[in-house]
């Protein structure tokens, strides 16, 4: 017979009948009930096991961590913390659990010894809810986009632009590098590296998903990106996924409009998808507040902030404000960070933008109109010939999680800047050719997948969200 799902078990799905269900012990109480749970959920269901009925062999081999069958009669429950139970009459082990050397047993184990053993923290309750909320989360990404006449691009991969300019890529190359091949001068021949051309991990899908925003209208990249950061922060990875819509004939203020709309639906759609494992999400990060002095509580549960964002009108401030906010406020007392900005023009850092957040608005914030200088050479100018139409959405906790802009879309305006910025040009051409040929004001963003990952499951340090990190030194598997 076929096994069903513990979820819909759970859910009354064979009650008064016959049911098998496979899945994982997490824990056997009293040699009598097998909590199973088969990672279709965030609840277990309770097996009761009849001492009589089963060798004493087989009821040995029954640990946490192993992989059972159990077949036998969905019964309404009388113990307290479960509707239904399985009265179990068949019992199969097909994978023991070895107690003195399975890592994960039924205990809080830190974050830290958990990323060590990332192959396996996926079978704890906490990485079962947080990589639900992110799966139901990307399917949220494509539903709003398909929903609303977007059409799904794929960037590539490996490619010759630097999207950022930041010099931040990964180099993607063929050549042996034991045995470079050598120019007659004994320099290293980079003509046949990628078979002739210089290649990089993309940084970014924008300026490709440009020319297709150019022919399709509103489109949409949602891939992996890469970023040599060398630095261990709890907001970067080296490989992370990024959300990068771009829409024909949008200005800055639809971008806004856009992103904002975006958030705030698959936002609601996890909270009405994902409710049992958000509220365990929730009851973890209150456990935790309750160690912590009163002071330093978090004023909102899980589900206040998440609703917040929902609810709520993120705030839209220029950067110019934003710099005489920060001129007017008190530098904070531990002397740790000082909000005090150099002057207009600096670019805000992290500290800055928590305390415009956090402590200032209390809300999101959309900071727009950024300072020419400090930016990447594709924004519009705008008319005060200083400031482009950039914008960056701050979050409480997270900072910034996205980063976007309408776009210059004048070919002597935007030829002019990449000139200005030494940016090889002949490198561009692809790009430019967008402005010779039927050019148009468009705008987009990119949102990284895994910040929004942190914010709507509570976590807080970026590489619990993604389920194999990729970071300075850490690449194993
Ligand atoms: P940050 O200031 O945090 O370094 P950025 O300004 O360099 O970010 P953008 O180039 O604007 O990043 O990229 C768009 C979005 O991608 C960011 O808003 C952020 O959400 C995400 N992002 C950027 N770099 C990383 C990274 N190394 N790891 C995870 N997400 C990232
Ligand atoms: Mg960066
Ligand atoms: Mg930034
Ligand atoms: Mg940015």
């Amino acid at each position: 017979m076929k096994h069903t799902k513990i979820n819909d078990l759970l859910g009354g799905k064979g009650l008064l009948h016959e049911v098998k269900a496979k899945g994982w012990v997490k824990t056997f109480r009293n040699n009598q009930f097998i909590a199973l749970n088969d990672g279709s959920t965030i609840n277990n269901i309770q097996c009761v096991v009849d001492l009589d009925k089963f060798p004493a062999e087989l009821l040995k081999k029954v640990h946490t961590g192993a992989a059972i069958s159990v077949r036998g009669t969905l019964v309404e429950s009388q113990g307290a913390g479960q509707n239904v139970e399985i009265q179990v009459e068949h019992l199969k082990v097909y994978g023991e659990a070895n107690p003195e050397e399975y890592p994960i047993q039924p205990k809080k184990h830190s974050l830290e010894f958990l990323r060590e053993n990332a192959h396996l923290r996926i079978r704890t309750n906490m990485f079962g809810a947080i990589m639900r909320v992110r799966s139901v989360l990307s399917y949220a990404v494509h539903k709003y986009f398909q929903d609303n006449g977007f059409f799904y691009f794929n960037a590539p991969i490996i490619t010759g632009s630097d999207a950022e300019g930041a010099g931040e890529m990964f180099r993607v190359t063929n050549l042996d590098l034991n045995n470079l091949p050598r120019t007659e001068e004994g320099k290293i021949d980079f003509k046949e590296d990628f078979f002739g051309k210089t290649t990089n991990l993309t940084v970014s899908g924008q300026l490709e998903a440009e020319t297709y925003a150019m022919a399709l209208g509103s489109v949409y990249t949602f891939g992996p990106t890469f970023r040599a950061e060398n630095s261990n922060t709890s907001r970067h990875l080296a490989e992370f996924w990024m959300i990068e819509p771009e829409v024909a004939f949008n200005n800055l203020d639809d971008n806004m409009d856009l992103a904002e709309d975006f958030i705030k639906y698959v936002i609601n759609y996890v909270l009405d998808k994902c409710a049992d494992d958000l509220a365990f999400l929730d009851k973890r990060l209150q456990d935790e507040e309750k160690t912590k002095p009163q002071a330093e509580r978090s004023e909102m549960t899980l589900l206040e902030k998440l609703r917040f964002v929902v609810d709520n009108n993120f705030k839209r401030v220029s950067y110019t404000e934003a710099v005489d906010i920060l001129r007017n406020s008190k530098p904070n007392k531990n002397k740790k960070f000082k909000y005090i900005i150099d002057g207009w023009g600096a670019d805000l850092q992290s500290e800055h933008e928590r305390y415009l957040v956090e402590k200032h608005f209390k809300c999101p914030v959309i900071l727009f109109d950024y300072p020419a200088e400090i930016k990447a050479f594709y924004m519009r100018m705008n008319e005060d010939g200083k400031t482009v139409r950039a914008m960056d959405i701050l979050f409480p906790g997270i900072g910034e999680i996205v980063g976007g802009s309408q776009r210059e879309e004048r070919y002597d305006v935007l030829l002019e800047k990449i000139e200005k910025m030494g940016i090889d040009k002949e490198e561009l051409w692809w790009y430019l050719d967008t402005r010779k040929f039927g050019t148009a004001p468009h705008s987009g963003f990119g949102l990284g997948f895994e910040r929004l990952v942190l914010f709507a499951t509570g976590m807080t340090n970026i590489r619990d969200v993604i389920p194999f990190p990729r970071t300075p030194q850490n690449a194993e598997f």
